[in-house]
């Protein structure tokens, strides 16, 4: 595992494993219920990530065939708006808001301004530790990884001057969002926005909020490791989760944990890194060093929304232990387990509950 790619593939396969842990029912509490025989699409399409949809509710192959049409044609509409990559023809997505960054305000989605809106919120709950304008320094770090895939020899990190003078274009107030007009600009050309720590969680939770509509119980969401588990099993119990071990991702999970109706969201250092001056630089950038944050080598986040899950991920990962507990524990319904480099795990009480004794 030494580039983005190696990583992201190693994290395929994680989630195959997982997906037929899930399959299969593993392990001793799991077994002692009746196997649930589950339906299941994969898509590789959205979000740079795989994507997987179970169906454990035993509902006719019909209707999960309409479900998981839905569900795809609803994560294909929020990869297009939010893609910082590739305009398509007829929106404006985020892209086209990166590239017109200083012009005139742009007619957008109502899709959009909702979750843009949801960004600002979530900046503000976590007191900025979790930003969408963090473009401009974002930009610098995948530049760096990016060329250490093509050539590691040359990996090489971005200057402290470089990352300074990009730290001036990030804050929250330069999105402008006009919920009546239906309008965004980003009002500094210099800044651009990246939604890496919150987009697939939003649009999971988007995806399992139109299938708790449609009625839908017994599913599971899987969109590139946001985890989003709709109902319980038919037997009412958990669905049997592991959780990587961040001082060994391909080894045995830290722990298993059971969870029903809820988002299961981790971050981790093992996640996309590159090395470069013989150290590994990994992805979640702390906004107040601009360099890769330093408490923790993984956390996982358990909420009803996944949303919150995927934004607390993010944020509570670029903070100290103290911030981030303190956080944790004035939010309602939020459980945590957080990894430290040196192998310490400390959890909320919650969280411990969770966790399969074998
Ligand atoms: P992943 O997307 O790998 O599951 P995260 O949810 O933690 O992991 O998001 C990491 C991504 O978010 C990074 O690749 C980057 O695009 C972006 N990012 C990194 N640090 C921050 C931050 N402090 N605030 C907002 N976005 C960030
Ligand atoms: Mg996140």
């Amino acid at each position: 595992m030494v580039s983005i790619h190696s990583g992201r593939w190693f994290r395929f396969f994680i989630l195959m494993m997982a997906a037929a842990l899930l399959l299969a029912g593993c392990g001793s509490q799991v077994q002692e219920t009746k196997p649930i025989e589950p339906k299941g699409k994969v898509y590789f399409t959205y979000f740079d990530t795989v994507s997987y949809i179970y169906d454990y509710s035993g509902d006719s192959a019909e209707r999960f065939d309409d479900r998981s049409a839905e569900t795809s044609l609803l994560l294909e509409e929020y990869h297009r708006l939010f893609d910082i990559y590739h305009e398509y023809a007829g929106i404006n997505n985020l892209c086209t808001l990166n590239k017109k960054a200083g012009g005139e305000a742009l007619p957008v989605d109502e899709k959009l301004i909702d979750f843009l809106l949801y960004a600002k919120e979530m900046e503000n709950l976590t007191h900025g530790e979790m930003n969408v304008m963090l473009g401009a320094v974002l930009r610098l770090w995948h530049e760096c990884r990016e060329e250490a895939s093509e050539s590691p020899s040359k990996a090489r990190i971005p200057t402290e001057e470089a990352l300074y003078a990009a730290s001036a274009h990030t804050s929250i107030d330069l999105l402008e969002i006009d919920p009546e007009k239906k309008t965004v600009r980003i009002s500094d050309p210099e800044a651009s926005i990246d939604v890496g720590a919150l987009g697939k969680g939003y649009a999971t939770e988007m995806a399992a909020r139109m299938l708790e509509e449609k009625g839908a119980l017994g599913y599971v969401l899987n969109i590139g490791g946001n985890i989003r588990i709709i109902g319980s099993r038919p037997d009412g119990t958990g669905w049997k989760t592991g959780i990587r071990n961040p001082s060994d991702p391909d080894g045995a999970f830290a722990m298993q944990i059971y969870i029903s109706d809820t988002a299961c969201v981790s971050s981790g250092v093992y996640e996309r890194f590159f090395v470069a001056e013989g150290k590994r630089w990994h992805h979640i950038i702390d906004p107040d060093t601009l360099y890769p944050a330093a408490t923790f080598s993984a956390l996982t986040v358990i909420t009803k929304d996944s949303g919150l899950a995927d934004a607390l991920s993010t944020a509570l990962f670029c903070m100290d232990y103290e911030q981030s507990r303190s956080l944790v524990d004035s939010l309602d319904g939020v459980e945590v387990c957080w990894f430290f480099p040196d192998g310490e795990q400390r959890m909320t009480e919650g969280f411990s509950k969770l966790i399969v004794k074998e």
